[in-house]
């Protein structure tokens, strides 16, 4: 899962990636609404953090054009403390979420996992296709009640097909939402990472679909 965070407090947009990066999610950053908006409009972003008071562009006008240009990538909006007039305009120019300042840094990663299964139309904090597990608190993965160790990329894979399970996810998109932006993507490594974890699964729920991609669904159910 691939997170955009725009937030001009050098600090603050350092600890949010910090902790985003520790939670398993790779990330983009802007210090300044115009970066965020251009980032926001031509990456595809799982989830977005979203500060309202911005240099150059503010975050209220950055959420309406990205949803004027039709992109619904879920927003968790960052306001000022007490300033009740920033959410209301915050969620009528599109927002998800928000979170006052300060806040604890556990509460913005609870919301944002929240913000990503409802956006993929799952409301339990767990992720299931048959036998295989996802806790997506503790990124934790089971397989027929076994624990499955997985590399970060490995997890970030499985993460992203238990979110679209029963879709046909190309390769491209799988490297979007695995890589930031800097880094050299290359989609004949996803072939490797979804042969490992093949295997680790034990199980043939990884459908290759030719020359489209990749659909997990549950074993036995065809298609
Ligand atoms: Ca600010």
């Amino acid at each position: 899962m691939r997170i955009l965070i725009v937030e001009d407090d050098p600090e603050l947009n350092r600890q949010l990636e910090e902790a985003c990066v520790e939670a398993g999610y790779v990330v983009d950053k802007a210090l300044d609404g115009e970066e965020g908006h251009f980032l926001g409009d031509t990456e595809p972003y799982d989830a977005a953090i979203l500060d309202i008071g911005l240099p150059k562009m503010d975050g209220i006008t950055v959420l309406e054009n990205w949803r004027a240009a039709g992109h619904k990538t879920p927003v968790l909006m960052l306001t000022a403390r007490d300033r009740w007039s920033d959410k209301v305009s915050g969620i009528d120019a599109g927002a998800d979420d928000y979170l006052s300042k300060p806040f604890h840094i556990e509460e913005v990663l609870a919301r944002l996992r929240a913000l990503i299964r409802r956006s993929a139309g799952h409301a339990a904090s767990e992720i299931s296709c048959g036998p295989v597990t996802l806790d997506t608190r503790t990124s934790k993965v089971t397989c027929n009640d076994r624990a499955i160790k997985l590399t970060s990329h490995e997890l970030r894979l499985l993460s992203y097909l238990l979110h679209h399970t029963g879709k046909v996810v190309s390769r491209t998109e799988l490297t979007e939402h695995m890589y930031d932006q800097d880094f050299d993507k290359d989609s004949n490594t996803i072939e490797v990472f979804v042969g490992r974890l093949r295997k680790k699964l034990g199980t043939d729920m990884i459908e290759t679909v030719r020359g489209l991609g990749y659909r997990l669904q549950e074993p036995g159910s065809g298609g």
